[in-house]
């Protein structure tokens, strides 16, 4: 784990491996262009957590409608429910959009899991967390992961330290200790080839307590300040509940380019659905709920700033 001068320029993180053809590979990578653009340019990503179609179709009707580049991710879930089936719907949504959309998976936690979701074909990114291991298990593990993502076209997501709280489909940490990032520890990730790093900074998945988000800012300033633009910072736990206008620029303004949305958006899903199955016809309700879903998404499109970005 060198230090900043060490470290390979941005061009050919991750492919110490020296294969020019790999880093041109990656380099041309959708997620990584997606996002990179999205940090120079001062604006956030909606990555968008989608569970079926209908959130695939509202990721892309929302991104076409607001000329915003978007990311689709999906969970493992997807991967032990349908294999390749989701993916590959998001792939070809991704691919036939007029706007720039990725496909990027979100908290893969299982070395199983990576290599298969990789090797399947169709993922931009994989989000290689191995944060529920110690910290010497998940450098070790992380190290060989994105090596394998790598290898083939895929860029990573890491996240040192621990992010609490609990999503759909993902191992609660809850009962583990909450670890927040160090400039140091985040170093060591840079060192291992990833693209994107989430910090652990006090957010936290879903619903925040009484007091809301007490974030720790001068970390997550001085965690910036270590990694630079070899990696891009992405935010976890991005309730809508509490990051719109000051706290989500408060973010990107700090580096954070990529923010997670999840909840909010499988909530309008089935809200709707509650209210309308059995009264109309099922298409209408798929409508209906692929439009609610697009609404939730367009206006986070609207506090990242990357309405208008496409
Ligand atoms: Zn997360």
């Amino acid at each position: 784990m060198g230090s900043i001068q060490e470290v390979a320029p941005q061009l050919t993180n991750g492919t110490t491996g020296g294969a020019n053809g790999m880093a041109l590979k990656l380099q041309n990578n959708r997620a990584k262009t997606i996002v990179d653009a999205a940090f120079k340019g001062k604006y956030g990503i909606a990555a968008v957590c989608c569970y079926n179609v209908e959130a695939i179709v509202a990721t892309v009707r929302a991104a076409e409608a607001k000329r915003s580049p978007a990311l689709i991710q999906l969970f493992p879930w997807s991967i032990e429910y349908a294999d390749g089936l989701l993916l590959h719907a998001a792939a070809e949504a991704a691919t036939n959009a007029s706007v720039p959309i990725g496909v990027h998976m979100d908290h893969a936690q299982s070395p199983d899991i990576i290599r298969r979701a990789a090797d399947l074909g169709g993922f931009d990114g994989i989000m290689v967390d191995m944060s529920h291991y110690e910290r010497e298990e998940n450098m070790r593990l992380s190290r060989e992961l994105v090596q394998y993502c790598n290898a083939r076209g895929i860029i990573t997501e890491c996240e040192p330290g621990r992010i609490n709280g609990c999503e759909d489909g993902i191992q609660d940490t809850e009962g583990m200790e909450e670890i927040l990032t160090t400039p140091e520890q985040a170093e060591e990730f840079v060192g291992l080839g990833i693209d994107w790093l989430a910090p652990a900074f006090g957010n936290v998945h879903g619903e925040y307590g009484p007091r809301g988000p007490q974030l720790d800012f001068p970390r997550l300033h001085s965690i910036a300040a270590q990694v630079g633009d070899r990696v891009r910072l992405v935010l976890h736990g991005a309730h809508e509940k509490y990051f719109q206008g000051e706290l989500i620029g408060k973010c990107i303004e700090a580096g954070m380019a990529k923010m997670n949305i999840n909840g909010p958006v499988a909530e309008a899903y089935c809200r709707v659905g509650a209210k309308l199955v059995g009264k109309v016809p099922l298409t209408k309700v798929i409508e209906e709920q692929t439009l609610a879903m697009q609404k939730v998404i367009e206006e986070n499109m609207d506090w990242l700033g990357s309405t208008g970005k496409a």
